[in-house]
Order: C-alpha cells, then structure tokens, then sequence
C-alpha cells in the first residue's frame, strides 16, 4: 500500500491531535523506510522483507518506535496509537501485496497490484476516509483551509502516481 499509509496516519492525527502528524506519516510508512534502509545496506540474507514486513519485525519496529515515543513523552494511549499505526502498515499491505509472515511460514496478501485501477480505488477511499477523520478533530473554521485541503489532494495524487505506476510498470520490485 501507497497513500493509503498516509489515510491511517491522517485518522490517527483525527484521535489523538497531540502527536506530531510527520511522526504518525513516519509511523505508517516505517516498515517501508526498514525496507529501504535494508535494501541500502545490501543485505540479502535473510530477505530483506522478512526483516521489514513480518510479523515479528512488525512487533520489534512497533515495539520500538512505542517505546521511544512514551520516553519522550510520557503518554502511554498515545504510544499505543503509534505502535498500532506501524502494525497498520503491515494489514493493510496485506491487501495490496504479498509478504512474509515468519521465517519458515506463508508468504499471504491479496496482492491488489496487480489491479491498478481497484488498487487507486482502495487506496483513495481509505486516504479519504483517514482525511475526514483529521479533518473532524480541527476547529471548525480550519475545516476548509488550504493546508487541509492541500494534504488530501497531495495524497490523492501520490497515489495516483504510484497506481499509474504499476499499470505502466507491472511486476517492478522495491529493491
Ligand atoms: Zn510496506
């Protein structure tokens, strides 16, 4: 999943206002950076996505991130959200893709890539429902601003890229 990361992060903004919105797009997206950073490195054994986007390198980037979060600021719901954020990432790329469970177990996912079009759609819908969710926890006199307006659209477009993307480049791997 693309945009849509950024629609759960956006929702979790909607819950829980004091945490930074970049901390929560980070959240969403840190099995993503995991896997940018392994590919970077050059490792290759183990895969690097069993070490990004498995269950338990989930729970050890979820546990982590948790625990520096509550370190620094002493809220303990609100580092539960950011854990639960990064266990998003890996559900909801579940839908899109097909990934690792545990070393030795199923590789599962419903992989929607391979239908850009209904991939743009899922995608749009879970971005936009994220966005109404941001949207409901802001003064109501912010509701309609350009910041706000501008996040929807730069993730909408975002994803529109990424699904042009895989309809003109199918089959193109991360790394
Ligand atoms: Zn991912």
């Amino acid at each position: 999943m693309y945009g849509g990361h950024i629609g759960i992060a956006l929702a979790g903004k909607g819950y829980r206002q004091t945490i930074p919105l970049w901390l929560l797009i980070f959240a969403s997206q840190l099995p993503d950076w995991a896997d940018a950073a392994g590919c970077a490195s050059g490792v290759s054994s183990p895969p690097v996505e069993m070490l990004s986007h498995s269950i338990p390198a989930v729970a050890v980037l979820a546990g982590a991130i948790a625990l520096l979060y509550y370190a620094a600021r002493r809220d303990i719901h609100a580092s539960a959200l950011v854990a639960m954020i990064v266990v998003s990432h890996m559900l909801a790329d579940y839908l899109t893709g097909r990934k690792p469970t545990w070393p030795g177990g199923p590789v599962i996912g419903l992989h929607l890539y391979h239908w850009p079009a209904v991939d743009f759609v899922l995608e749009s819908v879970v971005i936009f429902a994220g966005w109404m969710i941001y949207r409901r926890s802001l003064p109501a006199e912010r509701r309609q601003s350009n910041p706000v307006i501008l996040i929807l659209t730069v993730a909408l477009l975002l994803q529109g890229g990424a699904s042009l993307g895989f309809a003109l480049f199918p089959g193109v791997s991360k790394c």
